[in-house]
């Protein structure tokens, strides 16, 4: 390890928090790289920026809005939860329906998961902010992007989220261990005010010893090396054509589904996710099987279900450092996992509809 008080260390700091501004796309926002997880980044945005008692709308499709909204709970605030079901997106009317109702503002931030991992599920971030304005409402609007941030197109300044949440072990292709948030200045004023018990996740602390290129306490120091061999990844293939990439890895895993016969958790095509996929077990399967013998037969790390869709969705998971050949190596585990679970599968049906996608698009060399 190197020293992070030594001279040297703001070599390396500096420029880590100005790209991060990169690949959250915003000018104003100021970023905070916690030692956490996304977990983390969830109670640091929200112990900064609140008091106990205060009043949110959160809206829950999957198990990580839910532990986004009970998060804040444990912290003493009140969430007015929108239930929508699990594999629907975040319904801006219903949104904007609620603020509506609150004439007094009561209601002070809006909390909604970008890409719902459980289901598969992306929601339009930049519809929920045009709801917030069309109901003229103040609320600031905290979104959780920890599946999307460094997969699917995030913009932070043009969409007006105020604060957001990622770790570093999804779209940034690093090992668990970072919890990174990004405030706007709206977010940053409300932080006098906020109330609620902090210490480690303190913004304040974190901004007066970032400012010198320094952490407050020991950082996660062989992530913050790993992060800047990431971003410079992400910057050689450029942040446009990882989206793009993202894309197509996933067109071809969703044909794979179709040809299977089988249904994604996410019930339109326009909010299947480009970095996870839930596909929907048969009636009478258990979707954890399917997880848990392509693990123990071929060393293929699916996810399970996980909350209300517990054993009846699997996940195949496409994001971060991945190409056609390991997705489609990726499918035919799948297919077989699938096969000795008990669901009929014509093995090669669905790897050779995601290699029709995939050759009829040739990435540019
Ligand atoms: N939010 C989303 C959308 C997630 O997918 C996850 C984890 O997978 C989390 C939050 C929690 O993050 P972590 O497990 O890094 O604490």
């Amino acid at each position: 390890m190197e020293d992070h008080r030594s001279s040297a260390f703001p070599a390396l700091v500096r420029p880590l928090l100005e790209d991060l501004k990169h690949v959250f796309r915003t000018a104003g926002g100021q970023v905070f790289v916690f030692a956490a997880t996304g977990s983390g980044g969830w109670e640091a945005s929200l112990v900064n920026t609140r008091s106990p008692g205060d009043r949110l709308l959160g809206v829950r499709n999957g198990h990580f809005s839910h532990g986004f909204i009970e998060c804040a709970r444990r912290h003493g605030l009140t969430v007015d939860v929108v239930d929508v079901a699990w594999g629907d997106a975040a319904p801006p009317d219903r949104v904007e329906e609620a603020l509506r109702a609150d004439a007094a503002h009561e209601i002070k931030g809006v909390l909604v998961v970008h890409n719902e991992t459980a289901t598969g599920v992306t929601s339009d971030v930049a519809a929920v902010r045009r709801a917030i304005d069309a109901a003229g409402h103040p609320a600031l609007l905290y979104v959780d992007a920890v599946s999307s941030l460094a997969s699917i197109p995030f913009e932070f300044d043009a969409w007006g989220v105020d604060l957001v949440i990622t770790g570093s072990q999804k779209g940034l292709g690093l090992p668990p261990g970072l919890g990174i948030v990004c405030a706007s200045q709206r977010a940053l004023a409300a932080m006098p005010d906020a109330r609620c018990s902090r210490s480690f996740f303190d913004f304040g602390d974190m901004a007066r010893a970032n400012a010198g290129g320094y952490f407050p306490y020991t950082p996660a120091l062989s992530l913050l090396f790993g992060l800047r061999e990431s971003l410079d990844i992400l910057f050689d293939e450029g942040l446009d054509n990882v989206f793009a990439r993202h894309r197509r890895l996933a067109e071809g895993v969703r044909a794979a589904v179709a040809a299977w016969g089988l249904a994604t958790c996410a019930r339109r095509r326009e909010w299947c996710s480009d970095s996870v996929t839930a596909v929907v077990v048969p009636d009478g399967v258990d979707g954890a099987e399917v997880v848990d013998l392509a693990f123990r037969r071929y060393n293929l790390s699916l996810g399970g279900g996980l909350g209300q869709v517990a054993g009846k969705v699997f996940r195949i998971g496409h994001m971060g450092d991945l190409n056609e050949l390991m997705v489609l190596g990726a499918l035919a585990g799948v297919e077989m996992a699938m096969r000795d679970a008990g669901i009929t599968v014509a093995l090669g049906s669905g790897v050779g509809a995601a290699a029709e996608v995939y050759a009829q698009r040739p990435l540019d060399m």
